[in-house]
């Protein structure tokens, strides 16, 4: 497993962190590459994105076998901070120049918005590139009203990929107690219309797929309950860790893993949330069909407030 640090080629950003490892079967000599690409944090504000990023991170490098089957199968790419100089300088939304990195894009600049535009460049590389496939861009945020972790998707005309979109939110679900489907929407708003997940939603091929993933700042609701059960940062982190285990049933790779199966790790030390929590599950369980789908109903109506 590689874990570098610096600047990807032909990018000028430089807060990417990609993850990679050299023993992967899909990077053999001819073979192609199935590529998850995944941003956070181009909303400065919005910090719980960085501590779902860190699970997923943390889960992916940890020794876990479901973590194994992934490295030999997918390979991750992950820039983990979209926005530094407007976390550096407490911004809530903008860039150092003011800019909402998230409206623009279309047509990155690179003095006006370097880090966008080294990303961009590297998106667009690997979709001219035959040997990869970007089949996933999921792009983190965390959402001041709304409860529960939830995605935005895209509206396509063709219905069959319209619902093969939905087929990951739907796997998430099924993982995550604090994932609702029913919160997740679809839609093709022209004020979205520079946002990651939009433009690459219009650039890449009909098999590549593109999220915003979007974590209540608050809290929130199990299905079957109604008592609201505060976020903690390591909640925030195990949504991360089961946003990556989730692509393990996405491309079936279930039967690959070893059994049994260990606990995912902690990687930090778990806050007590400040209220009781309604509802405990078991760590290293598989969740598979352990719980019953909240919710069943496509929602295309848009949340409040945008992203
Ligand atoms: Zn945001």
């Amino acid at each position: 497993m590689l874990i570098s640090g610096g600047l990807e080629e032909g990018a000028s950003s430089g807060c990417l962190r990609i993850l990679t490892s050299p023993e992967l079967a899909n990077l053999r000599p001819g073979a192609e590459q199935k590529v998850v690409f995944i941003t956070a944090r181009v909303h400065p504000g919005e910090t719980p994105s960085s501590f779902v990023c860190q699970g997923i991170i943390d889960f992916l490098v940890s020794q876990h076998p479901i973590a194994k089957v992934l490295r030999d199968h997918l390979v991750f790419k992950i820039a983990p901070m979209l926005n530094p100089d407007g976390v550096y300088l407490g911004n809530y939304r903008c860039s150092l120049m003011g800019f909402d990195l998230n409206r623009h894009w279309a047509n990155p600049s690179p003095w006006a918005h370097p880090t966008l535009h080294g990303v961009k460049q590297l998106i667009v590389q690997m979709y001219n590139n035959p040997k990869i496939n970007l089949e996933f861009y999921i792009d983190i945020h965390a959402h001041s009203t709304m409860m529960n972790g939830f995605m935005y998707g895209n509206i396509f005309e063709d219905e069959e990929r319209f619902q093969r979109q939905a087929v990951f939110p739907k796997l998430l679900c099924q993982n995550a107690e604090d994932f609702s489907y029913s919160s997740t929407s679809f839609n093709r708003d022209a004020v979205k219309a520079g946002t990651g997940r939009r433009f690459l939603g219009g650039l890449l091929n009909d098999t590549s797929y593109c999220y915003t993933l979007e974590v209540s700042f608050y809290s929130y609701v199990v299905g079957g309950t109604t008592s609201a059960v505060p976020y903690t940062e390591e909640a925030y982190m195990k949504l991360g860790r089961n946003v990556a285990r989730t692509f393990l049933d996405y491309y079936r790779l279930n039967a690959l893993v070893e059994r049994p199966l260990a606990p995912i790790p902690k990687t930090r030390k778990e806050k007590l949330p400040l209220f009781k929590c309604t509802t405990q599950r078991g760590q290293g369980s598989s969740h598979v069909g352990s719980k019953p789908e909240k919710r069943s109903q496509t929602n295309l109506k848009e949340p409040t407030l945008s992203t």
